[in-house]
């Protein structure tokens, strides 16, 4: 399509930084940039109708990592490391709370719970075991002891009698957050195209130019924040990775309240709006959820319908409302791609399933970095 003199005009000409991607990332990112540079002329662009990848999908937890997650992590990552990516997450839900404010992202400390299955013994036991050991590791983070045992008050079916709890641990209202952000962004005179996917670019040392599926221009700088989708354009160590979820209809009298996960993260369920949201399972089958396609697969469904009338809401009469998946971006290593890849480009990719925590910091490093 040839777009108009005017077009190119007011739209698409002098840009200072070309952001692609309006999740977390991309947004953060814009809200920094337009702080640092008030008078810049910055352009989203987006190739869904609204976000399209997994900030407006997620299950908006606030979390740090669960307890047996921490440990998994510490026969992965080191010591230090493992301490640094717990204390991103931390500093990084401050931030979102700072920048946002509680109410207008609805943010509610109502705890974090890990169950434990009761064929998982041996893991609940190395968990409780090694908790006084987690706690003080991460004390300077917490300043307090930040997991502990607590009774299954919420009569989960066939998991262990207690649960690990995280009392720092929080949901919030993933599309109120989104909505907030863009709001914000918008305000600050950003401009975000929706339905503009980006197809390649060329830095030539000035300038980068960027071809889309509907037109191309010119951006002093660019700012790679599409995550799971990275790979389409750089050639980074990040896989996408689809996650599935579903929700019920209203529950009547619903008891649950606060954020749950077992089997080291892959599964993970919470209260909304007095329905559950449950995800996960993608452990179920690794190769086919490695995909940038959205999606439903019958093994991961299925499980996840029987997990919940099993475990979640055994005595529980409920209807499932719908389901969805998002695309996430994933690594041999958990921390994210934050770095410059050529003169006048630069990403800010590779956040895994802990992007509402350490998004709004990766935005701003990503920020930084021009
Ligand atoms: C089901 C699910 C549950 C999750 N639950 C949680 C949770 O409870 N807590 C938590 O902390 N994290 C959770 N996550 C992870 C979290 O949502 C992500 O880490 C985070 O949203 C990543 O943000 P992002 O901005 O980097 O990427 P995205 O939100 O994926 O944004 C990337 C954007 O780039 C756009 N894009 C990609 N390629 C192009 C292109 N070529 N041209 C134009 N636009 C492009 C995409 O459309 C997309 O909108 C979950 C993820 C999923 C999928």
């Amino acid at each position: 399509m040839n777009l108009s003199y005017w077009e190119y005009k007011t739209w698409l000409s002098n840009i200072d930084f070309t952001i692609v991607g309006s999740g977390i990332v991309g947004l953060n990112t814009a809200m920094s940039l337009s702080t640092r540079f008030p008078q810049a002329k910055v352009l989203i662009l987006e190739k869904g109708t609204l976000p399209q990848g997994a900030s407006t999908k997620n299950a908006g937890f606030a979390c740090f990592g669960s307890i047996s997650e921490v440990l998994s992590d510490l026969k992965t990552h080191s010591e230090k490391e493992v301490y640094e990516l717990v204390q991103k997450r931390f500093d990084g839900i401050k931030l979102l709370r700072q920048n946002l404010g509680d109410s207008a992202i609805d943010f509610k400390q109502l705890g974090g719970h890990e169950l434990f299955l009761e064929k998982q013994v041996q893991l609940f036991e190395e968990c409780d075991e090694k908790t006084a050991s987690i706690n003080k590791l991460l004390q300077p983070i917490f300043n307090a002891e930040a997991f502990r045992r607590t009774p299954n008050t919420f009569c989960f079916n066939g998991v262990n009698e207690h649960y690990i709890t995280n009392t720092f641990e929080a949901q919030i209202d993933t599309g109120k957050m989104m909505a907030s952000l863009l709001k914000n962004v918008r305000q600050r005179g950003v401009r975000i195209l929706n339905a503009v996917a980006v197809e390649s670019f060329a830095d030539n040392g000035a300038s980068v130019k960027i071809k889309t599926n509907q037109f191309e221009f010119t951006s002093k700088k660019l700012l790679l924040a599409t995550n799971g989708f990275a790979k389409e354009l750089v050639g980074e160590d990040v896989h996408p990775a689809r996650a599935q979820v579903l929700i019920t209809k209203p529950i009547e009298n619903l008891r649950i309240k606060g954020t749950f996960h077992f089997d080291e993260g892959y599964y993970y369920f919470r209260n909304i709006d007095d329905r559950i949201l449950f995800g996960g399972g993608r452990n179920l089958d690794f190769e086919t959820e490695e995909t940038a396609e959205f999606g439903q697969t019958v093994v991961v469904q299925n499980n996840l319908k029987s997990l919940l009338h099993e475990t979640v809401l055994p005595n529980t009469p409920f209807e499932l409302d719908s389901n969805w998946s998002g695309i996430m971006g994933i690594g041999s290593k958990k921390r994210p791609i934050v770095k410059q890849l050529s003169s006048n480009v630069f990403c800010g990719i590779r956040l895994g399933g802990m992007g509402i925590a350490i998004g709004s910091s990766v935005g701003n490093e990503l920020a930084e970095l021009v």
